[in-house]
């Protein structure tokens, strides 16, 4: 058994379903880690980058690389996903002084600001190749949204690994993800599949952006649900895909901690669920008491792709419980 400063969870609580998954962590910040190790984390699904960019100033490439290092060691022998970042939208970063925007969700953000200001989105590429020889890392890009944006992101990872190397540093291996949160990028999972090593679904974009509801507008929370037939066929759509070209796939969003879901992200063969760490004991209740006779799964799917209403798909999953 590999030895972790994330332990592992007792292994009496083991079972085939829970083994089948990786429970990992969302993360903003360094600081959070000794919750997600409380949790047994196994390690971290979702590092919000975009936190080391809120301040007064912007992190250096150092400072950057000393944050990314330490989660990455500490969640070694278990993975740490970085998200590059993914600023604009909800999330601001001051030091960046960006121009006000009518839409900022359907803006310049995450990656098309990464773009936009090469400088930042290169140096933070820097940071992460020089971190990665601590341990287990793998990449992900936000608010993918067609495949020429993933091959120019793709393109800088490999420009920022280049300069590292020519610059005297060794680097380790990173594989590479992007995040599917646009419902374009979930209809052309397919081809978006042959591009990367994963797919992680950002469940609360995906359901603001396939339902037009602001994320941010409490009067709206009614209808800003992941229950949404629409978007459990969006993740039907996206976990197939990766199925069939053998990558893994992970849930990343507030669904990805929602114990009502498990069932259905359970049945579906998603790899890894990375939830707010509060939320690790219930999803691993909720798997550890889960079981699916033969036939069961393909059943529960087909049925929510059956289902018209929000109602509908809860009264299914009613069935396993809270
Ligand atoms: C998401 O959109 O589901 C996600 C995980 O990213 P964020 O909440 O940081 O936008
Ligand atoms: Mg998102």
């Amino acid at each position: 058994k590999q030895q972790s400063t994330i332990e592992q969870f007792d292994e009496a609580e083991v079972s085939p379903l829970l083994q089948s998954m990786t429970l990992a962590a969302n993360i903003g910040s360094p600081s959070e880690l000794p919750i997600a190790k409380k949790f047994f984390a196994q390690g971290v699904g979702l590092y919000r980058t975009e936190f080391l960019f809120m301040g007064d100033s912007l992190p250096s490439e150092d400072d950057q690389t000393e944050a990314y290092r330490s989660v990455i060691a500490t969640c070694a022998p278990h993975t740490t996903v970085i998200r590059t970042l993914d600023i604009g939208g909800d999330k601001q970063a001051p030091a960046l002084n960006l121009p006000k925007e009518q839409n900022p969700f359907l803006g310049v953000r995450a990656l098309r600001l990464c773009f936009a200001r090469p400088d930042i989105f290169h140096t933070q590429l820097r940071a992460i190749w020089r971190a990665s020889c601590a341990g287990p890392t793998a990449v992900m890009f936000p608010m993918v949204t067609t495949i020429e944006e993933l091959c120019q992101a793709k393109a800088a990872l490999e420009a920022a690994r280049q300069a590292v190397i020519a610059d005297g540093y060794s680097v380790g291996d990173i594989a590479v993800g992007m995040m599917i949160e646009v419902p374009s990028a979930a209809l052309i999972a397919k081809h978006l599949a042959k591009e990367v090593d994963f797919f992680s679904i950002g469940t609360n974009d995906l359901t603001q952006y396939t339902l037009a509801v602001d994320r941010e507008n409490s009067s709206l929370n009614q209808l800003n649900q992941p229950y949404h037939p629409a978007v459990l066929q969006l993740i039907v759509t996206i976990s197939q895909a990766a199925h069939a070209a053998g990558i893994w796939t992970g849930i990343c969003g507030e669904a990805g901690g929602d114990p009502i879901l498990t069932p259905f992200f359970a049945a579906l063969g998603i790899d890894e669920l990375s939830m707010a760490p509060g939320q690790l004991p219930k999803v691993r209740k909720k798997l550890t008491s889960l079981h699916f006779d033969p036939g069961e799964k393909e059943e529960l799917v087909s049925s929510i792709l059956d289902c018209a209403t929000q109602d509908e798909v809860r009264a299914l999953l009613s069935r396993y419980g809270d």
